[in-house]
């Protein structure tokens, strides 16, 4: 392209090549999340409709970038593993990193609607986001467990908090007090003699968060009748009637589903060896 006597400042850019043969992940985070739930009403601790359309937007995000293998997704943040080999815009990291955080807001955005009919949205929310690059296979399956630790220590805090706070009659400050120093057991046993709940049985969705992989569909996916976005919802897709037919085929295209199993152990990964082929 023909130079201009202005053109010299492209070469202040610096190239921000991904070291090759590296898994890729990149994880992002509801900004100000705190205020956002606040400001729309989010259920505490944990409201369903929030994390169904965190998952929707993921998925999004997996029907648009194939080289995205797995997310795993709690609160306001998710995380995308991209395979060892992915070229993705020739690896740069600016130019990753930003496509997808804002292609993820705008699936947020724009289907808001469906997930928070009667809640409009008071402002644009914003999502930060980092690409860490691990080497080893290990690495990446200890990144994953890491997080999902994470969503069970929050969730197990965030469940007594409020407990102590809704059913328990505390101010937020006295329930904090409450909890200071108090150990998994101590918090489990709480929950159980006081608020008569089985931390055990609560929905997996809060304990276990979610997690997205591609598979072959057990049952027949709904047909995308979606007009708002153009993306299913995943949770309809595993919810679909069961096909009158048998196994199913080979030839069948895998979608995304969303789980929300354990990924800390060695079975959800003996399962599925390409996720870090
Ligand atoms: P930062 O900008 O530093 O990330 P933040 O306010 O987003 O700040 P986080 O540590 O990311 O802080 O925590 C997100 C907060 O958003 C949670 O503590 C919780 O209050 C709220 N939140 C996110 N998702 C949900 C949900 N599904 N249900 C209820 N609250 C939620
Ligand atoms: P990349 O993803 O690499 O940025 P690109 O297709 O977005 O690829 P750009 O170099 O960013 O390419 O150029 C943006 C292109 O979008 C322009 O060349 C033009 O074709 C189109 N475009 C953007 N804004 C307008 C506009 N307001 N009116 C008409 N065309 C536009
Ligand atoms: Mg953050
Ligand atoms: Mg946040
Ligand atoms: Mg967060
Ligand atoms: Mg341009
Ligand atoms: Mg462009």
């Amino acid at each position: 392209m023909a130079g201009t006597r202005f053109s010299y400042v492209k070469t202040f850019e610096q190239p921000d090549p991904l070291l090759p043969e590296t898994y890729m992940v990149l994880r992002l985070d509801g900004h100000g999340f705190h205020k956002f739930s606040d400001t729309h009403g989010f259920a505490k601790p944990n409201d369903e409709r929030a994390l169904q359309l965190m998952d929707a937007a993921a998925a999004a995000v997996m029907d648009e970038f194939r080289d995205v293998v797995l997310a795993f997704g709690e609160s306001d943040e998710f995380s995308f593993l991209l395979r060892k080999k992915c070229t993705l815009y020739n690896r740069r990291q600016s130019k990753i990193l930003s496509t997808l955080v804002s292609f993820f807001t705008s699936v947020y955005v724009l289907r808001w609607p469906a997930f928070f009919p009667d809640t409009p949205l008071q402002y644009p929310p914003s999502f930060d986001g980092r690409i860490v690059l691990y080497p080893a296979q290990q690495h990446v399956r200890d990144y994953f467990a890491w997080r999902q630790a994470d969503t069970h220590i929050n969730n197990l805090y965030n469940t007594t908090f409020w407990a102590l706070v809704q059913q328990g009659g505390q101010s937020t400050t006295q329930a904090h007090e409450t909890l200071k120093g108090t150990v998994a057991s101590g918090k489990n046993e709480m929950l159980f003699s006081r608020f008569g709940i089985n931390y055990a049985t609560l929905p997996a969705r809060f304990r276990k968060g979610s997690v997205l992989v591609r598979e072959v569909p057990k049952v027949e996916p709904e047909p995308d009748v979606d007009a708002a976005g153009g993306v299913c919802e995943t949770d309809a897709r595993q919810d679909a009637v069961p096909p009158t037919t048998s196994a199913p085929s080979k030839r069948q295209k895998k979608v995304v589903v969303v789980l929300h199993e354990d990924i800390i152990e060695n079975q959800f990964w003996d399962d599925r060896p390409e996720l870090l082929a």
